[in-house]
C-alpha cells in the first residue's frame, strides 16, 4: 500500500482552473474524489475536513437506497424512487452514476458545475465506478482513495455501524476487495487508522497543487 497521503502524481492536463481561490482560503478550487470501501470512515473523514474547512463543498447525491435511521432527505443524500432516479439518468442530470449493492447512487452535475464555477472546493464521495467516470468527465480532478489499516479492521468498522444485514455486509466487502485493487487508477491514498490524522491528509490534498511524478 503506498505511503499515507501520498501523492502519486497529477494527470495530464496539469494543475486545474484556478489555484489557490481569490478569498485567500487556502483550498483550491478543484474537484476531489474521494472513493473507498463501504465502511472505511469516508463520511467520518469528511465530516472532520468539513469541521476544519466548513467552505469546502460536499455534494449530496440521489440514490435509490432506503434511508437509514438519523438519515434526512437532502442532508445525507437526496432519496429518490427507480424511476424518479431513471429520469434524471434520461435527462443528463448526472455527471456519473452507478449501481452499487443493489441500489443506484448519482452525483448532480450542476451543482458541482456551479461551485467549481464560483471558485469553491468540491468533494465527491463516490464509489470507483463513478469514479472512473468522473475521471472522463473531468481531468483536472483528483482522486484520493480511503484504505483500511487492515481488512479486520474494515470488517469490523462495516459491521461495528449496524447499518446493514449480514448479507449486505458481504456484498459489500466483496466489492470492497475490488475498490482496494484499484490503487493504482487514484492519485492518491491516504490510511484511516485515524480521523484526526486522514482528515489532516485530506486538506493537505485540497490545499496542494496536482503534482507530475517527478514533482
Ligand atoms: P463510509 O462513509 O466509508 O461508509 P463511515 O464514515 O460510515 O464509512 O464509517 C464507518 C464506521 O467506521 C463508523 O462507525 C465510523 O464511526 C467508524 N470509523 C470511521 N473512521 C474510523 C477510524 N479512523 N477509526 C475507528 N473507527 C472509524
Ligand atoms: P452508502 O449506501 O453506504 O451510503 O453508500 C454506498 C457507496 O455508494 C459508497 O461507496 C458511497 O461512496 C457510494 N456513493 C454515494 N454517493 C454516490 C454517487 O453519487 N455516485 C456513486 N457512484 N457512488 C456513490
Amino acid at each position: 500500500m503506498t505511503a499515507l497521503g501520498t501523492d502519486l502524481g497529477g494527470r495530464a492536463g496539469g494543475s486545474l482552473p484556478g489555484g489557490p481561490p481569490p478569498d485567500g482560503s487556502a483550498l483550491r478550487a478543484r474537484l476531489t474524489v474521494l472513493s473507498g470501501p463501504s465502511g472505511v470512515g469516508k463520511g467520518t473523514v469528511i465530516a472532520a475536513v468539513r469541521r476544519r474547512h466548513p467552505q469546502a463543498w460536499v455534494s449530496v447525491s440521489y440514490t435509490t437506497r432506503p434511508p437509514r435511521a438519523g438519515e434526512v432527505e437532502g442532508v445525507q443524500y437526496h432519496f429518490a424512487s427507480r424511476e424518479e432516479f431513471g429520469r434524471m439518468v434520461d435527462a443528463g442530470g448526472f455527471l456519473e452514476w452507478a449501481e452499487f449493492a443493489g441500489n443506484l447512487y448519482g452525483t448532480p452535475r450542476q451543482p458541482v458545475l456551479d461551485q467549481l464555477a464560483r471558485g469553491v472546493p468540491a468533494v465527491l464521495e463516490i464509489e470507483l465506478q463513478g469514479a472512473r467516470q468522473v475521471k472522463k468527465a473531468m481531468p483536472g480532478a483528483r482522486f484520493v482513495l480511503l484504505a483500511p489499516p487492515s481488512w479486520q479492521e474494515l470488517e469490523r468498522r462495516l459491521v461495528g455501524r449496524d447499518t446493514e444485514t449480514a448479507e449486505a455486509w458481504q456484498v459489500r466487502l466483496d466489492q470492497a476487495r475490488v475498490e482496494l485493487a484499484a490503487e493504482a487508477e487514484f492519485d492518491a491514498v491516504i490510511i484511516n487508522d485515524d480521523v484526526g490524522r486522514a482528515a489532516d491528509q485530506l486538506v493537505e490534498l485540497l490545499r496542494s497543487p496536482l503534482l507530475t511524478r517527478e514533482g
